[in-house]
Protein backbone atom coordinates (compact mmCIF):
# COMPACT_ATOMS: atom_id res chain seq x y z
CA UNK A 1 0.00 0.00 0.00
CA UNK A 2 1.01 3.76 -0.50
CA UNK A 3 0.83 6.83 1.26
CA UNK A 4 -2.53 7.65 -0.32
CA UNK A 5 -3.99 4.48 0.49
CA UNK A 6 -3.73 5.35 3.85
CA UNK A 7 -4.65 8.98 3.64
CA UNK A 8 -7.98 7.06 1.79
CA UNK A 9 -8.46 4.45 4.58
CA UNK A 10 -8.15 7.45 7.39
CA UNK A 11 -10.58 9.73 5.36
CA UNK A 12 -8.01 12.31 4.83
CA UNK A 13 -7.99 12.85 8.43
CA UNK A 14 -5.36 12.79 11.29
CA UNK A 15 -5.75 9.61 13.42
CA UNK A 16 -4.44 11.54 16.34
CA UNK A 17 -6.24 14.80 16.45
CA UNK A 18 -8.95 14.78 13.83
CA UNK A 19 -7.40 17.58 11.17
CA UNK A 20 -8.56 17.16 8.07
CA UNK A 21 -6.59 17.64 4.74
CA UNK A 22 -10.43 19.13 3.31
CA UNK A 23 -11.48 20.73 6.13
CA UNK A 24 -9.17 22.10 8.00
CA UNK A 25 -6.36 21.83 5.25
CA UNK A 26 -3.61 19.97 7.25
CA UNK A 27 -0.93 18.74 5.64
CA UNK A 28 -0.49 15.12 5.63
CA UNK A 29 1.98 12.55 6.15
CA UNK A 30 2.23 8.57 6.53
CA UNK A 31 2.91 8.26 10.21
CA UNK A 32 4.25 5.14 11.67
CA UNK A 33 2.06 4.32 14.64
CA UNK A 34 4.73 2.88 16.24
CA UNK A 35 7.98 4.15 15.37
CA UNK A 36 10.35 1.99 13.06
CA UNK A 37 13.20 2.99 15.56
CA UNK A 38 10.95 0.96 18.05
CA UNK A 39 10.95 -2.25 15.79
CA UNK A 40 7.29 -0.66 14.34
CA UNK A 41 6.64 -2.65 11.30
CA UNK A 42 5.93 -1.12 7.40
CA UNK A 43 2.66 -2.68 7.44
CA UNK A 44 -1.07 -1.36 7.09
CA UNK A 45 -1.58 -2.33 11.30
CA UNK A 46 0.94 -0.04 12.23
CA UNK A 47 0.10 3.20 9.18
CA UNK A 48 -1.51 6.07 9.96
CA UNK A 49 -2.59 9.43 8.72
CA UNK A 50 -0.94 12.34 10.78
CA UNK A 51 -1.29 15.97 10.55
CA UNK A 52 2.45 17.46 10.11
CA UNK A 53 2.00 18.83 13.36
CA UNK A 54 1.08 14.86 15.07
CA UNK A 55 3.78 13.58 12.93
CA UNK A 56 6.28 16.10 14.46
CA UNK A 57 5.00 15.48 18.16
CA UNK A 58 5.53 11.63 17.67
CA UNK A 59 7.96 11.42 20.35
CA UNK A 60 5.86 12.73 23.10
CA UNK A 61 2.99 11.32 22.37
CA UNK A 62 1.38 8.62 24.85
CA UNK A 63 1.19 5.08 25.21
CA UNK A 64 -2.42 5.82 25.40
CA UNK A 65 -2.42 8.06 22.14
CA UNK A 66 -0.58 4.95 20.51
CA UNK A 67 -3.30 2.13 21.77
CA UNK A 68 -5.88 4.71 20.39
CA UNK A 69 -4.36 5.03 17.45
CA UNK A 70 -3.71 1.06 16.44
CA UNK A 71 -6.85 -0.03 17.47
CA UNK A 72 -8.52 2.36 15.27
CA UNK A 73 -6.09 1.31 12.65
CA UNK A 74 -7.23 -2.37 12.75
CA UNK A 75 -10.90 -1.55 13.06
CA UNK A 76 -10.56 0.38 9.71
CA UNK A 77 -8.25 -2.38 7.92
CA UNK A 78 -11.25 -4.99 8.80
CA UNK A 79 -14.09 -2.56 7.46
CA UNK A 80 -12.18 -1.95 4.73
CA UNK A 81 -10.67 -5.30 3.49
CA UNK A 82 -7.44 -4.28 4.22
CA UNK A 83 -4.66 -7.14 4.94
CA UNK A 84 -2.78 -5.55 8.10
CA UNK A 85 0.14 -7.09 7.00
CA UNK A 86 0.19 -5.60 3.49
CA UNK A 87 4.01 -4.06 3.38
CA UNK A 88 3.79 -0.33 2.99
CA UNK A 89 5.99 1.50 0.28
CA UNK A 90 6.10 4.81 0.69
CA UNK A 91 7.88 6.24 -2.51
CA UNK A 92 8.24 3.49 -4.42
CA UNK A 93 6.10 1.04 -6.36
CA UNK A 94 5.61 -2.32 -4.52
CA UNK A 95 7.58 -5.27 -6.57
CA UNK A 96 5.47 -6.52 -10.13
CA UNK A 97 2.72 -8.87 -8.87
CA UNK A 98 -0.84 -10.09 -10.30
CA UNK A 99 -3.25 -7.68 -9.95
CA UNK A 100 -6.51 -8.70 -7.91
CA UNK A 101 -9.74 -7.53 -9.22
CA UNK A 102 -10.28 -6.13 -6.05
CA UNK A 103 -7.27 -4.01 -6.61
CA UNK A 104 -8.45 -3.37 -9.83
CA UNK A 105 -11.28 -1.63 -8.22
CA UNK A 106 -9.58 0.12 -5.17
CA UNK A 107 -7.31 1.62 -7.54
CA UNK A 108 -9.97 3.36 -9.53
CA UNK A 109 -11.76 4.70 -6.22
CA UNK A 110 -8.07 5.89 -5.94
CA UNK A 111 -7.56 7.55 -8.75
CA UNK A 112 -10.99 9.34 -8.41
CA UNK A 113 -9.80 10.43 -4.77
CA UNK A 114 -6.81 11.68 -6.05
CA UNK A 115 -8.50 13.84 -8.41
CA UNK A 116 -10.44 15.33 -6.13
CA UNK A 117 -7.60 16.17 -3.98
CA UNK A 118 -5.18 17.63 -6.38
CA UNK A 119 -8.31 19.77 -7.28
CA UNK A 120 -8.12 21.30 -3.79
CA UNK A 121 -4.24 21.98 -3.80
CA UNK A 122 -4.05 19.39 -1.00
CA UNK A 123 -1.08 16.72 -3.20
CA UNK A 124 0.84 17.20 -5.31
ZN1 LIG B 1 -2.90 15.82 13.98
Amino acid sequence: MRRFDIFERDNFTCIYCGYSAFDDKAELHGDHVVPVALKGKNVASNMATACWRCNGEKRDRSLKQTEDALSLVAKRNIEQGIDPTEQYYPSRKPPHEPVSDIQKIRNKTLVRSLKRYRELGLYS
